[in-house]
């Protein structure tokens, strides 16, 4: 059976790329008809940052991705956070002792310290604690046998390293990647068990994948330096035959491809690439969500989903399930993914296009609500049904489309400046009269025809003063269709636009 797992550290808001991990997980496990888990990955408490972890769950919620097995819904393989595992782990750090893949380190942070500037000295690039500076440094390989234990005894704090062997080829066949090979050489010895008896994140997490019966990792191309680390572990602890195939995804990069996206980008472009709005806890520092800045949760998804992925074809649109039906991981890219917002905003339109009238009318009733405006169900679904064909987010519908309600007081100068002259004034007071003669409710079809028939009688060709039209009635230069505007708006309140516009 398929078992997967996304493993986030609640260290903050839950980044963009987190949630695509999270999606990936869970439409392979879907696919597959296996289970996707959600396992907390809290060993570093230095980074701990309250309320993260319930950011995570509502983040998941919000997209409707609901893990099979997590703390808030517990399996068989619980706990599902490596804080209440802590008990577990020391086994594991203890059979690496034995079998020679592990040792005692008991340098001072001093002592760290200046072998970092010593080898800084000799111009090494990455000062490292391998298998070439543990010789020089205060642990069980280096010190007697009898002062190893005095100092275990005597309780003396101590970290347990894994103990990288020299000259050896690492090998993993990454399913995004191919066949990924690493000379040991360039590993240093982790620390797998820190001072506080607590697992550092690579034992924690090889221990657990193998506890949680995890089939496949996938998980961030970040993560792609340490996976030789974990191919040795699974080999160490005699897990090599049940070892999970991995799977890295590529990056995601700036919109300008240039680097890694960061924070910083979604700062100075004004735009979100967290999924929910989130204030950290500790330094007060704000983030913008994807979900309050007015993007559905079905085009987020749909967005997530072509972050590295696409089905091969030129399909766009997905629903999660037709999502878990075209998901394979050999379809994944392998170059960096560039972070495009004008993807997501066409997406949103799609979504929003798609619904109802009446579920429309909804957002546009509670914006006007705010302001404490009311007007009638039937108008509001007339409204927005012209509206969301120019609509991004559910708040353009009201913000776009004030005219509906409220007669424009100014109009927009630029487009006054070249459309306005007296073709436009002479149209318009035919128009009105018109309007003012009829009995019959307009329609957009009555409208046009009257509207066609006041320039013809003038001489005047529609096209070139439709544009001073709309300004007239809506106070701007462009819009939906202006025929169904007339037709919400009604003979009345035309003539009296009409009036001011010509006052
Ligand atoms: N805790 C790691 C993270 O925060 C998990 C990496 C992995 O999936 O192995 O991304």
């Amino acid at each position: 059976e398929v078992r997967v797992r996304f493993a986030p550290s609640p260290t903050g808001a839950l980044h963009i790329g987190g949630v695509r991990t999270a999606l990936y997980n869970y439409l392979f496990a879907r696919k597959k008809g296996g289970k996707f888990l959600l396992r907390i990955e809290d060993t570093d408490q230095n980074r701990f940052v309250p309320g993260a972890e319930a950011y995570i769950k509502s983040s998941l919620d919000w997209i409707g991705i609901t893990p099979d097995e997590s703390p808030w819904n517990p399996g068989d393989c619980g706990p599902y956070r490596q804080s209440e595992r802590k008990p577990m782990y020391m086994e594991y750090a203890r059979y690496l002792l034995e079998q020679g893949h592990a040792y005692y380190a008991f340098d001072t942070s001093e002592e760290l310290e200046a072998m970092r500037q010593r080898l800084t000295a000799a111009r090494v690039v990455s000062p490292q604690y391998n298998s070439i500076t543990r010789t020089q440094m205060k642990n069980s390989l280096t010190l007697p046998a009898d002062e190893v234990k005095a100092r275990l005894d005597s309780g003396d704090p101590y970290v347990i390293r894994i103990k990288i062997p020299r000259k050896e080829e690492v090998r993993l066949n990454d399913m995004v990647r191919g066949w990924v090979m690493v000379h040991s050489n360039s590993l240093d010895d982790k620390v797998l068990m820190k001072s506080d008896g607590m697992p550092t994140y690579h034992l924690a997490n090889i221990v657990d994948d193998h506890l949680m019966g995890i089939t496949h990792v996938i998980r961030g191309e970040e993560w792609l330096p340490s996976a030789p680390l974990h191919v040795l572990l699974y080999k160490y602890l005699g897990w090599e035959d049940s070892m999970p195939q991995f799977a890295h995804l590529p990056l995601l990069l700036k919109p300008d491809g240039n680097g890694k996206l960061s924070k910083r980008d979604a700062e100075k472009h004004g735009f979100p690439i967290f999924p929910l709005n989130w204030t950290d806890p500790i330094s007060g520092e704000l983030v913008d969500g994807f979900r309050e800045s007015g993007y559905l949760p079905e085009a987020f998804l749909n967005f997530l989903a072509f972050l590295g992925w696409n089905p091969g074809d030129q399909r766009e649109l997905f629903t999660l399930d037709e999502l878990v039906e075209a998901f394979s991981i050999e379809r994944i890219g392998k170059s960096g993914t560039k972070f495009d917002i004008n993807k997501a905003k066409w997406y949103n339109e799609q979504y929003l296009r798609n619904k109802s009238d009446k579920v429309l009318a909804e957002y546009l009733l509670a914006d006007l609500k705010k302001e404490n405006i009311s007007v009638s169900q039937e108008k509001a679904e007339k409204i927005v049904a012209v509206m969301k064909e120019r609509a991004t987010f559910p708040s353009d519908l009201w913000q776009e489309g004030r005219f509906m309600v409220f007669a424009p007081k100014k109009f927009d100068e630029q487009v006054a400046a070249k459309k306005w002259n007296q073709d436009a004034i002479k149209v318009l007071t035919a128009f009105s009269v018109k309007l003012a003669a009829i009995d019959a409710v307009l329609t957009a079809d009555l409208a046009r025809e009257m509207l066609g028939e006041a320039a013809a009688a003038e001489g005047i060709k529609l096209g070139k003063v439709m544009q001073a039209v709309r300004l007239a009635i809506t106070g701007v230069g462009a819009g939906p269709d202006l025929m169904q505007i007339f037709e919400i708006l009604g003979k009345e309140e035309l003539i009296k636009r009409i009036d001011f516009a010509l006052d």
